[in-house]
């Protein structure tokens, strides 16, 4: 399965060569970080996980963010520098392994529905579940505190 994507301007393309829409996991996530302050002030995190062997620029380089996530765990941020698009993050521990690609920057990102929901305690109020999701994890807002990490490792089967 070939998916492709870019910034809003096009600077920044990219390929994702899947083996089958299962080897990607998008998520929504509700943890304060991904709620607030990461995704440019969205209210939600709403990203697919792929291998990162699975990912690759085919024009542009992008802007890289570096910075602790409140709770000590470092994330690595890219967005185009000059449309202001977010591509994609990753958590530090995940960093050799994994990319999560931010949902909209697919060109065809239906082809990657949701299946997991995290951290719904925080979902805002006004939010319907996302139905069908496999997993909708009720976490505590504590949990986040102990690293971010969990938002994307918890994520796994
Ligand atoms: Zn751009
Ligand atoms: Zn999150």
């Amino acid at each position: 399965m070939r998916l492709s994507g870019s910034c809003y301007c096009h600077a920044l393309e990219y390929k994702l060569e899947l083996e089958s829409p299962d080897a990607a996991r998008t998520s929504l996530c509700h943890c304060s970080s991904c709620k607030v302050k990461s995704l440019w002030n969205k209210l939600y995190g709403l990203t697919a996980k792929v291998p990162l062997m699975s990912f690759q620029y085919t024009s542009g380089k992008p802007k890289k963010f570096v910075g602790d996530n409140g709770s000590e765990t470092i994330l690595h941020r890219k967005f185009c520098d000059i449309c202001g698009s977010f591509i994609l993050e990753y958590g530090d521990p995940v960093k050799d392994d994994f990319r999560f690609i931010c949902l909209g920057s697919l060109d065809e990102p239906d082809a990657l529905p949701p299946k997991g929901e995290f951290f719904c305690e925080s979902r805002s109020k006004w939010m319907p579940e996302i139905p069908g999701t496999i997993i909708t994890l009720l976490l505590k807002e504590r949990m986040i505190d102990s690293r971010l990490g969990r938002c994307f490792s918890q994520n796994e089967d």
